[in-house]
C-alpha cells in the first residue's frame, strides 16, 4: 500500500511554566519538545506501525537531532529531512495566558524549515508514496507547494491518495496562496478541517452547505474536528456523529494532527469510519492531556488502553 508520506516544517517548542506576565520576566522554562505540525502528523503514523516518511530540513544542531531520533524511534523515514549546517532548526516559544489562550513567540524566520527542497532523497520518497498527507501551513513556502503539486499527478496515476489538513487562519487564505490550496483541495480524498476551516473553503457559513460544497469538488471523504466535541464524518454515503473523551486538556498542540494520522491509519487498516473516528477522538483526546506537542502521540495498545479507561463516550 507504500508510505504515509507529509512534506514540512519541524521545529521545537519551549513552554513558559507560569501565565501572568508571560516572557515578560525571567522564569523557569520546559522543553525543548519536538514539533511541527507535520512532524507531530507523521510521528503518530509511525507510532501506529504504519510506514512512514517525512520530507524535511533541520539545523545541524542539537534542535534537530533531538525531532531526528525521536522521528526514527517511533518508525518515521527520516532519510528525506535534510540537515543543514548553515541555519538553526526553529524554536517556538509558547505561553499560556491568564485567559487560558495561548501566545507565541516564534524563531522560524530563516531557519532551516525554510530551506525544504526537492533533493534526491526527497524526491525518491516522494516517488514511491502511497499516501500524501498535505498540511496548509507548508503551502505558502513556494519550494513546499512546488513538490506536492509535482507529485499529486504520478501519485494520483498509481492509485495513491490525499488527504489535506488546512491548518490556516482566514489571513493565510487571503495571500497568494489561495491558488494553491483549491488545487490541493481538488485532489483531496480525505479533508480534515477544524473550526472555522470548513466554510473557508466553501464560503458557507452552513455547516450542511459547506459540507455538500466541498463534496460536490471530489473529496470523499471531510471529517471535522470539533475540539473536546468529537469529530464529525461527512461522505457521499451519509454522516457520522462521534463524541469526543471527556479528559482535562493540559496542552492542545498536535491534537488535530495526532487524530489525523490515527483516522487515516485506522481507515488504511480496514477498520469502519466509526471505530477509526473513535480511535482517532482517543488519540486527540489523549494527546491533550499531556504536555508537549509530541509527547502524547500514541501506539494502538496504549489507545486501546485509554479507551478502555475513559469508557464509552
Ligand atoms: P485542531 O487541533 O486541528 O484545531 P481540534 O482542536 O478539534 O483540532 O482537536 C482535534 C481532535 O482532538 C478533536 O476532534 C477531539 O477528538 C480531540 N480533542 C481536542 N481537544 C480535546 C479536549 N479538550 N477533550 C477531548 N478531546 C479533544
Amino acid at each position: 500500500a507504500g508510505k504515509i508520506v507529509t512534506i514540512g516544517e519541524i521545529l521545537v517548542e519551549i513552554m513558559a511554566t507560569t501565565t501572568g506576565n508571560g516572557f515578560l520576566e525571567p522564569q523557569p522554562l520546559v522543553g525543548p519538545f519536538p514539533s511541527g505540525a507535520p512532524a507531530i502528523f507523521i510521528d503518530q503514523v509511525g507510532k501506529l506501525g504504519h510506514p512512514a516518511a517525512i520530507v524535511s530540513a533541520v539545523g545541524d544542531d542539537d534542535f534537530g537531532t533531538l525531532n531526528l531520533e525521536r522521528l526514527r524511534r517511533d518508525g518515521v523515514d527520516v532519510s528525506a529531512v535534510a540537515v543543514h549546517a548553515g541555519a538553526a532548526t526553529g524554536s517556538a516559544f509558547v505561553r499560556y495566558r491568564p485567559d487560558g489562550g495561548r501566545s507565541f513567540v516564534y524563531n522560524m524566520r530563516d531557519s532551516a524549515a525554510g530551506r525544504i527542497a526537492a533533493t534526491p532523497e526527497a524526491e525518491a520518497v516522494l516517488a514511491e508514496a502511497g499516501h500524501l498527507h498535505i498540511m496548509g501551513s507548508g503551502l505558502p513556502v513556494p519550494a513546499v507547494a512546488d513538490m506536492i503539486l509535482k507529485t499529486l499527478p504520478g501519485l494520483k496515476a498509481r492509485g495513491g491518495t490525499v488527504s489535506f489538513d488546512p491548518n490556516i487562519r482566514r489571513e493565510t487564505l487571503r495571500d497568494g496562496s489561495k491558488a494553491v490550496f483549491h488545487t490541493v483541495l481538488a485532489a483531496t480524498d480525505l479533508f480534515l478541517p477544524s473550526g472555522e476551516e470548513l466554510s473557508l473553503f466553501s464560503n458557507e457559513t452552513d455547516e450542511d452547505k459547506a459540507v455538500a460544497g466541498v463534496l460536490a469538488t471530489g473529496v470523499k471523504e471531510i471529517v471535522l474536528k470539533r475540539g473536546a466535541g468529537g469529530a464529525s464524518h461527512f461522505s457521499r454515503e451519509g454522516r457520522t456523529d462521534m463524541s469526543g473523551f471527556a479528559v482535562t486538556e493540559i496542552d492542545p498542540t498536535g491534537a488535530g494532527d495526532c487524530f489525523g494520522a490515527t483516522f487515516l491509519v485506522a481507515r488504511r487498516l480496514g477498520k469502519p469510519v466509526a471505530e477509526a473516528l473513535r480511535y482517532a477522538n482517543a488519540a486527540g483526546a489523549h494527546t491533550v492531556t499531556v504536555q508537549g506537542p509530541m509527547e502524547g502521540s500514541a501506539d494502538f495498545a496504549e489507545l486501546d488502553h485509554f479507551m478502555a479507561q475513559a469508557g464509552s463516550p
